[in-house]
């Protein structure tokens, strides 16, 4: 039908395929779908959290803990519900903990917002409101914090061992929480730390308590020739980016040889430049030779023969890994190398790590590069290991680089909480309204804490806030006792940053989701979510187990196979 035909009747600008929503139900359906995915990582929260198995279309299984593990592998479709992913992708970057405390308060903020819509206050005013007490919860929550010199190992080890409370690694967490807080160290630069520089690797076979660090770097591969040594002590070390190698000749060359001499001497020529490669090596005083390319087979026999252990194709990463803490210069071609290219290491030596023989360069001048071994009983014990580890890493780092902390078990979300309503009195209106509102959902934070540990979350929440009255900020809950009592004597403390990154990432998401009343979806776009969506998408209404209720329309995949 021409637009031009319908007369006085609005004008028709989306296709037909497309889809709108809009007011209070394009407001309602966002909200719903983001609280499904706060709800779907609330019962992994603390220490008592549960567990999730994730299973994917080809079977794989992932059994975990982590919020952001959680969301990544649950393929969500929903556009508001990929707002609160975001969440927890953001606070994996930013500090590397915290996802699921991040996620439950974006979602506690919108069903608090919701009670509030409904009550026709405009979600502008909402969204002023959590904005204001975003910014107060920051000055609230840096009064509280306590400074923690970056040499001060037994608070980093705490901060350590909190993050892996509650999941796979808690069995192994003294010994893990020393190698954590010895590699952040390791690595520190001016109170910076690259976490890229800690290699984790993970070793099936052997108990958690085994694993160990490793200041230096390992690489995957073994001595290319059986004559070689295995171990090299006070190694002066060459890298190499190329190979060593004859260049091939141009493909469509063709050697003539009429007799066996000169089939000989072109041999022989090969050899000569093989043989010089290797001299130029020994010449600049190479013990260990690395290189990212290939080498030669008669390459291999001359360096065997001059007792220098080579490892051939090692990847480009531990080549920069090694350059850096070796302090070696790559060199790029043979024939200029000299023995200032060279690095130094006090040991290289090949050793076997759960049945594998690997490379492990150490004692280096600056052991800049650190290598952390994790092991474990099984693929996925590992697997949760090495998660809960790089969420032990992140605090460890955040920890040292701002030097401060809070004590955990709820005891910031109290004082938040207590003080967040303290301001709004002192603002009035609606924001207060608002304000309020803020300070009721982070409330969820110990509420949930309480519940998965099978306490009663009113009594928890009482004792909290009466403690937290008297003066007590550092009062938490102790998850295993189910005590209230002093955070930091309990030794359960986070970085500031990870509680100041989850309140700002959740405001911004629930923020933004409020301001949303209009949702259009071209037609080939899941974006329904609405009671009467025909698609049926697989975890649709009702449909999925785990805590994923109805109105969920819109959100498919991996959903289907959570349990
Ligand atoms: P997140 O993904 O948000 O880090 P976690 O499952 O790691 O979720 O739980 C973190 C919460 O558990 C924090 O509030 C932290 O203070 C709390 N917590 C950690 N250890 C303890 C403990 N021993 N007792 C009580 N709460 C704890
Ligand atoms: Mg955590």
């Amino acid at each position: 039908m021409s637009q031009r035909q319908m007369g006085n009747q609005p004008m028709l600008v989306l296709s037909e395929e497309s889809s709108r929503t809009s007011g209070k139900d394009a407001q309602s359906m966002n909200i719903t779908a983001a609280q499904a995915v706060a709800e779907a990582v609330r019962t992994t929260l603390g220490p008592k959290g549960m567990d999730k198995m994730l299973v994917d279309d080809a079977g794989g299984v992932v059994v975990t803990n982590d919020g952001v593990t959680i969301l990544d592998e649950m393929d969500i479709e929903h556009p508001a519900a990929n707002m609160i992913v975001e969440v927890a992708q953001t606070q994996e970057d930013e500090v590397g903990d915290g996802t699921t405390t991040a996620v439950v308060i974006a979602g506690e903020l919108l069903s608090k917002a919701e009670d509030l819509l409904d009550q026709d206050i405009h979600a502008t005013i909402l969204a002023q409101g959590y904005r204001q007490a975003a910014e107060k919860a920051k000055e609230i929550l840096e009064e509280q914090a306590i400074e923690v010199t970056p040499e001060d190992t037994e608070q980093l080890e705490k901060v350590a061992a909190t993050a892996m409370t509650g999941k796979g690694a808690e069995s192994s967490k003294d010994v893990l929480s020393e190698l954590v807080v010895r590699a952040v160290q390791s690595v520190a630069d001016d109170g910076v730390v690259d976490t890229d520089n800690i290699q984790v690797e993970t070793v099936v076979g052997g108990s958690t308590d085994e694993s160990e660090l490793v200041e230096g770097v390992i690489i995957d591969k073994e001595r290319v020739h059986d004559n070689m040594p295995y171990a090299v002590e006070d190694a002066d070390v060459a890298l190499l980016d190329t190979a060593i190698e004859v260049p091939e000749t141009e493909l469509d060359t063709e050697v003539n040889v009429t007799d066996p001499d000169q089939l000989q001497q072109f041999l022989d020529q090969e050899e000569a430049q093989l043989k010089e490669m290797v001299e130029n090596l020994t010449d600049a005083g190479a013990d260990v030779v690395i290189a990212q390319k290939g080498i030669d087979d008669m390459a291999q026999h001359y360096l065997a023969q001059e007792g220098i252990l080579a490892v051939r194709r090692a990847k480009k990463s531990d080549i920069k890994a090694l350059s850096r803490s070796t302090g070696a210069r790559v060199v790029s071609n043979i024939d200029d190398v000299t023995e200032d290219d060279l690095g130094f290491a006090g040991s290289v030596a090949q050793k076997d790590v759960g049945g594998d023989e690997r490379i492990f360069v150490e004692d280096v001048e600056d052991a800049r590069a650190v290598t952390l071994i994790l092991r474990g009983g099984t693929e996925h014990v590992v697997d949760e290991v090495e998660r809960a580890i790089d969420d032990s890493l992140g605090v460890v780092a955040a920890t040292l680089e701002d030097g401060k902390v809070l004590p955990g078990g709820g005891a910031p979300e109290t004082e938040l909480a207590l003080g967040l309503r303290d301001h709004a009195d002192s603002v009035g209106g609606r924001e207060q309204l608002a304000i309020e509102a803020f300070a009721d959902a982070i409330d969820v934070v110990p509420r949930t804490l309480a519940e998965n540990a099978g306490l009663d979350p009113i009594d928890s929440l009482v004792d909290l806030r009466s403690k937290h009255d008297g003066g007590d900020t550092a009062a938490g809950l102790d998850a295993y006792t189910g005590d209230v009592v002093d955070m930091n004597d309990d030794g359960v403390v986070e970085p500031l940053r990870v509680k100041t990154q989850a309140v700002e990432s959740a405001t911004e998401a629930a923020v933004m989701i409020l301001r949303i009343d209009d949702v259009i979806a071209a037609g080939d776009l899941k974006g329904g979510g609405s009671d009467d969506d025909e698609d049926d998408a697989p975890g649709g209404p009702g449909g999925a187990p785990g805590g994923m209720g109805g109105g969920m329309g819109g959100m498919g995949g991996g959903m289907g196979g959570m349990m």
